[in-house]
């Protein structure tokens, strides 16, 4: 694909220009509105854009602010599902992992999972290398990449502290971690850069209907105060766990519905559990696997997995969902023995399934399904991360068909497009080493180039640079860098508050919570600067933003 021309085209999403681009969307015709700015909506507008169509995209919060910002952050294809006998659902999000590897390297990165075998537990040697033999051959994994087995001694040279009470061998596959909120918001920069139109804080509160069609949405701005129409051809409903509530806008739902669970995951600093793999272990006495996940200096765990009934805006890690994973994990690595004080953050998030009658949380499909109403709202739910591609192929193809002139719109181009600040024309570590080297004039030092490029991609040379502009009017390098960060946010990403820069644009909330307590409030003075934002809602956003400080540790 031809490099993205960043400066051209993603002033789309400059906050500064967001009203009056609200403004110019509310006198165009669109071919598609998408709503909902999590990965699914972010994926459909992207495929619908490069293949000519007008699109809109809204989203009620922040980009990413639902289930986006809330998963194990892994692009897998879900070995658990082959216990489930979902051989076509492993076969696609398998095969994605390496086409999103492709488009967005700096995003996803692979990692051996070591996933250890205890007699009794509920994968043996045999059934595990059956399953992970299954797995590479579904998601085509190239030779050097397959899995392999290892016995009991092995096993604890890679994980010293494991539990070795009939530990009896172990496996190690390829896997690929990634920043969920991130991959949003560089699938939104994509298909901005290919004419799309994006706004956060849009709610969609209405639809408008001509000769019983719905041809048009009603939107209440949550950040400017004003209401706003829009108009298309066609709208998809990509709202997650809010997909029921957006289709009773329409009508009420009759047939499939939601089945809400709870995913929740456990924040730890990586000095209080010692581990240098990515492990994927049985939880004793349950069904279940944990994931225990290193990162920079922290580790994460999770998930659980219980039906959710309460209010989807404002989810919360409880004492019990704590107490649930800490458990699993004291087990699995006995020396270690985490408390309710070793838990630094923490994320809950909601997983948007097809209801099924008599079925468990974990036994539900990961599947996802469309529906379409009788007034031709179309609606889609379930899936996964790492299928979001083949979600937007498959629903932007039912719009290309149903448009007057279906050969008007080409076939889906996604596979081969690599995500807006993925144009390195050279491999990561060398365009590291070339950014680091240049940015010793003004002080920063390699790590951070790192933090930046598996951040930003190549959007870091448009920071370094706006941080060397800045070099007359500040000295402390560090709020330099800072600062021009922001900025980058602002001109290239939608940021409008603390919130969006802290949680969702850098993940520092969960990543590096100490540096979040850290910077909060210089960001929003950054913030109130640089927006013209008056001392009232400066002060807002730093409530707001402590709240979510509180709130990121469990009740
Ligand atoms: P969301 O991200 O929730 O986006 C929907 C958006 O719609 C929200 O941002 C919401 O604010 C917006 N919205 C709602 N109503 C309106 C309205 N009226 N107007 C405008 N906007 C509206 N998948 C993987 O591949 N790998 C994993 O490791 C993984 N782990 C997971 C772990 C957990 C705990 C959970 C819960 C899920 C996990 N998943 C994983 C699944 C994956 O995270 C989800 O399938 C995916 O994020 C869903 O994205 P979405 O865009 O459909 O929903």
């Amino acid at each position: 694909m031809d490099s993205i021309d960043r400066q051209q085209n993603l002033s789309a999403l400059n906050t500064l220009k967001r009203s009056q681009l609200l403004q110019s969307a509310a006198n165009t015709a669109f071919d598609l509105i998408v709503i909902g700015g999590g990965i699914t909506g972010a994926g459909i507008a992207l495929d619908a854009a490069t293949r000519g169509m007008k699109v809109l995209l809204l989203e009620k919060y922040d980009f990413a602010a639902g289930t986006s910002s809330k998963s194990t952050k892994l692009i897998h294809g879900g070995l658990r599902y082959l216990k489930q006998l979902e051989f076509g659902l492993v076969r696609t999000v398998g095969i994605e992992r390496a086409v999103i590897h492709q488009l967005a390297p700096h995003l996803v990165t692979p990692v051996n999972m070591v996933l250890p075998i205890y007699k009794n537990g509920s994968l043996g040697k045999f059934s595990t290398s059956l399953a992970l033999g299954i797995y590479d051959r579904l998601a085509k994994v190239k030779k050097e990449d397959r899995y392999y087995m290892i016995n009991a001694q092995e096993m604890l040279s890679l994980e010293p502290q494991l539990n070795q009470h009939n530990l009896i061998g172990g496996a190690v596959y390829k896997e690929f971690r990634t920043d969920d909120a991130r991959l949003t918001i560089s699938v939104l920069k994509t298909a901005v850069a290919h004419g799309a139109l994006c706004f956060n804080y849009a709610k969609v509160v209405a639809f408008q209907v001509e000769v019983e069609k719905i041809c048009g949405v009603s939107v209440s701005d949550l950040n400017g105060g004003n209401s706003y129409q829009f108009k298309a051809a066609n709208i998809i409903n990509a709202a997650g766990p809010w997909v029921d509530e957006v289709r009773l806008l329409d009508e009420t739902p009759t047939g499939k519905k939601l089945h809400l669970t709870k995913g929740v995951h456990l924040v730890v600093e990586k000095s209080n559990l010692p581990i240098t793999h990515a492990l994927y272990a049985d939880i004793l006495g349950d069904n279940r696997m944990v994931f225990i996940i290193p990162r920079g200096e922290i580790i994460y765990i999770g998930t659980t997995d219980t039906n959710y009934y309460d209010d989807k805006d404002n989810i919360q890690v409880t004492k019990q969902d704590m107490d649930y994973l800490l458990k699993a994990v004291n087990h699995i690595f006995p020396t270690v023995q985490l408390t309710a004080k070793s838990v630094v953050s923490a994320w809950a998030g909601l997983r948007p399934l097809i209801h099924e009658t008599g079925k468990s949380p974990s036994e539900l499909s990961r599947k996802d399904e469309i529906f379409i109403s009788k007034k031709g709202l179309i609606s889609i739910a379930g899936g996964k991360l790492t299928g979001y591609r083949k979600m937007a192929e498959k629903v932007v193809d039912i719009v290309a068909k149903r448009s007057a002139a279906p050969k008007k719109y080409a076939q889906s181009t996604t596979a081969k497009l690599p995500l807006s600040g993925a144009d390195f024309n050279t491999d990561i570590e060398r365009y590291i080493a070339l950014r680091t080297g240049e940015a010793k004039q003004i002080n920063v030092n390699g790590q951070t180039i790192n933090y930046l490029v598996h951040t930003y991609g190549t959007g870091t040379e448009e920071i370094i640079n706006t941080a060397f502009d800045l070099g007359n009017t500040i000295q402390n390098s560090e709020l330099r860098i800072l600062t021009a960060e922001i900025i980058y946010g602002i001109e290239n990403e939608m940021v409008t508050n603390v919130s969006d820069f802290i949680i969702r644009r850098t993940g520092r909330l969960y990543f590096d919570i100490q540096q979040a307590k850290n910077i909060y409030k210089a960001v929003a003075t950054i913030l109130a600067e640089r927006l013209s934002l008056d001392e009232l809602t400066k002060k807002e956003q730093i409530s707001f933003f402590e709240t979510a400080l509180v709130q990121v540790l469990p009740a």
